[in-house]
């Protein structure tokens, strides 16, 4: 399938060339046809599918088959809603590079910074609208914006919404919503209540689901180490000190788990940088910006503050945590591989994070191969017994052999997905 197949106009067909797509990925294959039919649409799927150009590419095409329609003062015609700024950055990004050539006119706004920026960009006109929900209800209620005009709709990342509290938010600003309209709402998880929500949102709408399995399983090399909760430091410091990887993103669970991770790296002379919460937004960029020039090699962040983080060739995913979601396994580790690039996930799994590790291994259909020769190795027995460091027969390597094992035996597993990838 190609994008000329998908009846992509060419000045969108232009841009998304330009910027090196040569092939439509699932989800984009799958959604894209049913929103150029201007139906709604229910995508099960997580970022790192391709799913922003799934939705921004067929709203560009709609907003400039009928430019001429809207004369006169531009309005917001399109409003996607996302929970975080960094992923509404990157989507108000992504608009900008597929309409590149389209004259459509884009922008983003956020909380946590000044709004009389946004406020300026807004009364210079847009076509298209990326928000977080705090700071558009404030805008709106402010009077710098209206959603009369609204004909797309986009929710994106529905869980992460309802988990980050802004159900009222978002039922404040469904009710503002012209009732004709097209809408998208996308969401990597489907519980009772985001169901729910969707019924709220959507009339009759398409269905298109991207199992986690297809977007993980091709591209990932995962393992996982066994280790004591106070063991895990040493052992991040001894894989990173060994292996030179060149972009590795660290999650943590909590906010002081990450600024405490970024210390005790920084003293092994260590380049890291923490992004979370209570970092400001201007800190958070910059320590993006640090790590996607190069400055810092390790970039350790909370889920939440992760969410829409994009960096090409991230070489290593670690879940420092295991998180008790699955789903969020899934989601972290789709940092990595993305699109057409490989990468590996590393896991630090204590006792503790036995039962999450089973959950995740059900989640996704598979065993992960445990690393057993390196020198933290912890028996399960949780933090009670001290891991005593004795020398590693091997190191895991970025690319290499005989680094992956089947289990807690030296039985030898294959890599896992060597012949699956492209
Ligand atoms: P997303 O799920 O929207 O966050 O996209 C994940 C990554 O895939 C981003 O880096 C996109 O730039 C990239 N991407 C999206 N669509 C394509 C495509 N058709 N070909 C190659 N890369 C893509």
């Amino acid at each position: 399938m190609t994008f000329e197949e998908l009846d992509i106009i060419e000045p969108i067909q232009k841009a998304i060339k330009g910027h090196g797509y040569t092939h439509p990925t699932p989800i984009q294959e799958q959604s894209i046809p049913i929103l150029l039919d201007r139906k709604d649409l229910l995508g099960c799927a997580q970022t790192g599918t391709g799913k922003t150009a799934a939705f921004a590419i067929p709203i560009l095409q709609h907003l400039f088959l009928d430019k001429k329609r809207s004369s006169g003062a531009r309005n917001i015609r399109a409003l996607v809603m996302t929970p975080t700024r960094e992923l509404a950055i990157q989507i108000d990004d992504s608009f900008t590079t597929y309409g590149k050539y389209t004259g459509i006119r884009n922008t983003v706004i956020f909380g946590g910074v000044k709004q009389n920026p946004q406020t300026t960009a807004l009364r210079r006109g847009v076509d298209v609208l990326v928000a977080t929900p705090g700071r558009l209800l404030d805008l709106m209620n402010q009077g710098y914006i209206s959603l009369k005009h609204i004909e797309f709709f986009v929710l994106d990342e529905a869980d992460h919404m309802l988990d980050m509290g802004f159900i009222h938010d978002i039922k404040k600003i469904i009710a503002k919503l012209p009732t004709k309209r097209q809408s998208l709402f996308f969401s990597a998880t489907m519980p009772q209540d985001i169901v729910a929500l969707s019924h709220k949102i959507l009339g009759t709408p398409e269905k298109v689901t991207i199992k986690p399995e297809q977007a993980t399983a091709e591209k990932v090399e995962q393992a996982v180490y066994y280790v004591s909760k106070r063991c895990k430091v040493s052992l991040l410091v001894h894989i990173l000190l060994n292996e030179p990887y060149e972009s590795v993103l660290v999650f943590s669970r909590t906010k002081h788990g990450a600024d405490k991770i970024v210390k005790l790296l920084v003293r092994a002379k260590i380049r890291a940088e923490a992004i979370h919460g209570n970092k400001s937004q201007n800190a958070r960029q910059k320590a993006l910006a640090n790590f996607k020039s190069g400055e810092t090699t390790v970039l350790v962040a909370t889920d939440i503050a992760a969410r829409g983080i994009d960096v090409s060739g991230l070489a290593l995913v670690v879940n420092y945590d295991l998180p008790n979601v699955s789903e969020t396994y899934v989601h972290r580790i789709g940092r990595t591989g993305r699109a057409k690039a490989s990468g590996v996930a590393l896991s630090f799994c204590n006792g503790e994070e036995r039962p999450y590790l089973r959950d995740i291994q059900k989640l996704i259909g598979q065993k992960i191969p445990v690393i057993d020769d390196h020198p933290f190795v912890d028996d399960g027995t949780e933090d009670a017994v001290a891991a005593k460091p004795k020398k590693p027969q091997s190191r895991p390597k970025p690319k290499g052999q005989n680094k992956w094992r089947g289990g807690a035996s030296s039985k030898k597993a294959k890599r896992p997905y060597s012949g699956n990838r492209d």
